[in-house]
Formats: C-alpha cells, structure tokens, sequence
C-alpha cells in the first residue's frame, strides 16, 4: 500500500494518506477533505472547513453572554431587594414574611387602640390623632402585607428560574466543548 503525501486545503498542513483513501478529517484543522488521486498527483479537495471550531466558537460567545446575562440578572435581583426590603449591613435581604409583617401591623393597632384609650380616660384629646393615625397605618400594612408577600415570591420564582435556564445553557455549552 502506498503511502502518499498530501496538503490540507483547509490548513496547509502536510498529512500523510495512503491510496487506497477517499475521505479524511485533517488532524490539526478538523477540515474534512476529499483525497483525489490521479496518475501522477495526489490532491486534497476541502469538503467541510473549520466547522468544529467555529461550533466552539459560537459555544464560547454562548457562555460569555449567559455569563454577562447572570451577572446582570443576579445585580437586578440585588437592587430589587434592596429597594423593597430591609437589607442587613452584612448584604443579607430580609425577606418578607407574612406572619411578621402582621404581627407588627397586629402590634401597632394594640398600641394605637392604647394610646387612643388613655386618652380618652386622661381626658387628652390631642393624642386621639396620632392614636387613631397609629391605627390607620396598622391596619393599611395589614391588609397590604399578603399581596407584598405574593408579588415577592412570584418575582422571586421567575427570578430563579431564568437564573437556572441561564446556568444550564452555560453547563450545555461547556460540555459541548468537553466533547469536541
Ligand atoms: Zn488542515
């Protein structure tokens, strides 16, 4: 079997092919050539160039944008929070819970309804309106408190969810480019 000598058309690399050979895959480039072999020459025709790189190429543009978009999701969801919520000096959110948030609104009534009470039997007037102002708010945060808790959740689930399609479309490309 005669071995014969052949240049990529793809890379320009010397590949060394035997007769008997029709199609091969450059071993530098990943171009896949045709070998021709006429009487006196032997030749390469480029079928396929560079194919596998540029997929891995477009892989690592892929990653890099999802990278990009995680950051910025993760930062948006961080503003979100801190905007809406008591966020602690170590950067922890509080989120909001129900039962919290109306055990206060539960406390400010009692204690509204008290000032408002020792008013009326001091015989102080005065501090009836912010006895009754206390009360008012309360009450307002009360009935507020369950809505507040459900658009947190619901932003907080589309939230996640982006962040995992985000992450597992950064695992598929990293994998991708294990294999090739
Ligand atoms: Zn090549």
């Amino acid at each position: 079997m005669t071995i014969r000598k052949v240049s990529c058309q793809g890379c320009g690399a010397s590949l060394e092919v035997s007769e008997d050979v029709r199609y091969v895959t450059c071993n530098y480039c990943d171009a896949s050539l045709e070998i021709v072999h006429d009487t006196t020459v032997t030749h390469s025709l480029l079928l396929k160039k560079l194919e596998r790189n540029t997929d891995r190429l477009i892989d690592e543009v892929t990653e890099l944008r999802l990278a990009r978009e995680l950051e910025l999701l993760d930062a948006a969801w961080q503003k979100f929070c801190k905007a809406t919520f008591a966020v602690d000096s170590d950067g922890t959110v509080h989120e909001p819970s129900e039962n919290e948030s109306r055990g206060l609104a539960v406390i400010g009534i009692v204690v509204g309804v008290v000032i408002c009470v020792a008013a009326a039997i001091g015989g102080s007037p005065f501090y009836i309106l912010p006895g009754g102002a206390l009360i008012a708010l309360a009450a307002a945060s009360f009935s507020r408190t369950p809505k507040l808790v459900t658009e947190y959740r619901k932003s907080k689930a589309v939230y996640q969810r982006r962040r995992q399609e985000v992450l597992d479309g950064m695992q598929a490309c990293r994998s991708r480019r294990r294999v090739s």
